[in-house]
């Protein structure tokens, strides 16, 4: 699942483009591939510069969920922490817990 977040190389790829019809020079990158002046399309130009193209390529929404899941184990580890729990082990009880001290002070009553 990491492998799949790693970056696609870039390809390097001539994004400045001439146009005939107009004897117009354009960078296809800011242009969304297109001439701005009569609307040629090159064969292969770039739509977007290259960090657009690879943020449009990434699927953010796995790092927002990645991001929310880490968030609340923080959250559940400080609460957590602060109430003073403990996992349980399963090997007897421990001594002095508020449960069976508060039995011992209604039984010896
Ligand atoms: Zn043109």
């Amino acid at each position: 699942m990491i492998s799949s977040l790693r970056l696609p190389r870039i390809r390097r790829q001539p994004s400045r483009y001439f146009c005939e019809l107009d004897r117009w020079s354009f960078d296809a990158r800011y242009t969304n591939g297109r001439c701005p002046i009569c609307g040629w399309a090159p064969a292969g130009a770039p739509t977007a510069p290259g960090w657009l193209m690879t943020g449009r390529r990434m699927d953010w929404q796995v790092f927002g969920l990645l991001a929310l899941a880490i968030m609340l184990l923080l959250v559940g580890l400080i609460v957590a922490q602060s109430v003073g729990f403990t996992l349980p082990t399963g090997q007897g009880h421990l001594p002095g817990t508020i449960a069976s001290g508060a039995r011992t002070a209604s039984s010896s009553r």
